[in-house]
């Protein structure tokens, strides 16, 4: 219910927008399939998803003949949950039974709300009982740091850091290690932020990767890209950015409780084929879901 509070204040989403397009007309028709492309493309789902979507919902058209603006509704709903469904990770925590630690190495631009969601996450985790620890491979910035030992602080996990301008893969290999012999469940590893070029941040990523790997060979065994869902083609853009410097196996969307844009969520996991993991909803230490497809779309159509 969490999910409904926080998408709540999204208030006019498009979802809820498309239902309205549809209601009082009898049939669907090209206007009203015109009508749905638009408010899809103002919400920022992208116009490849776009497309998609409107093709298959006038495959479902023409072959049900007489279908009504009810009908419709359904549709729409149905055919954006199996495109979400389509990507989408069945299995969110299964690994981590299997690898101890687990390892997630969580990238993303500042601001994007990256230190926030990886609290969340820790706090996550440690609810369920396990073992978290937290390296703060961030050393770009030392408010990135200062930001994470409050997290650490706040819901009382460990984190392993280093002087500020440290290499970041050092801090990582510090992490993993003392995760191994923490007998920790979880860690989780921040990185930098910084818009650099592609050709660098490769270069950084595949470094913490590699350094990490002398301690755990198959680490990480996630790679969470941390988008902000109200900055539509940014997002899109970040997303292109990170899928190309490393090899991103989910994302986490945040702040879809202050926009009436939750369209990335799905233009994203569908373009890049990365299923959407977790969605924030809020600034508290509480408020990250795990996604569901299915709850997603139906919480935007009450
Ligand atoms: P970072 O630079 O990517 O590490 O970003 P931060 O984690 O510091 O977050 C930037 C701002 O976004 C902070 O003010 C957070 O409280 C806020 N924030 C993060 N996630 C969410 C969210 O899901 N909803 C809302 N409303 N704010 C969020």
């Amino acid at each position: 219910e969490t999910l409904d509070k926080g998408l709540e204040k999204s208030g006019n989403n498009f979802i809820s927008k498309m239902s309205k397009a549809i209601v009082g007309k009898s049939v669907v028709d090209e206007e009203v399939l015109d009508e749905l492309e638009d408010i899809l493309i103002a919400s920022d789902v992208g116009s490849e998803t776009t497309i998609k979507i409107i093709k298959r919902i006038e495959a479902r058209v023409s072959k049900d003949k007489y279908l009504n603006t009810t009908e419709l509704d359904v549709i729409l709903r149905e055919e954006i949950t199996n495109l979400l469904s389509e990507n989408a990770d069945n299995n969110n925590f299964g690994e981590i039974s299997t690898q101890k630690p687990y390892v997630i190495m969580v990238v993303g631009v500042n601001g994007v709300g990256k230190t926030t969601t990886i609290g969340k996450l820790a706090h996550h985790f440690k609810s369920e009982g396990k073992k978290v620890v937290l390296g703060a491979a961030d050393t770009f910035r030392a408010a990135a740091v200062d930001q994470l030992v409050i997290w650490s602080e706040r819901v009382g996990v460990n984190i392993v850091k280093q002087e500020m301008g440290s290499d970041p893969a050092s801090v990582a290999f510090d992490a993993v290690q003392s995760g191994v012999a923490q007998d920790a469940d979880v860690v989780i590893i921040d990185t930098a932020g910084r818009l650099h070029n592609k050709i660098n941040l490769m270069n950084e990523l595949s470094k913490i990767k590699r350094v990490m790997q002398k301690v755990i060979p198959n680490a990480p065994h996630e790679v969470l890209l941390v988008l902000d869902g109200s900055t539509g083609q940014n997002a899109f853009e970040q997303a292109k950015q990170f899928t190309a410097a490393t090899e991103v196996t989910s994302l986490a969307v945040t702040k879809l409780d202050g926009t009436a844009k939750g369209g990335v969520v799905i233009g994203i996991s569908d373009q890049f084929q990365i299923p959407v993991k977790y969605i924030g909803v809020g600034e508290k230490m509480t408020d990250l879901q795990l996604f569901n497809g299915k709850e997603f779309v139906d919480s935007f159509f009450k």
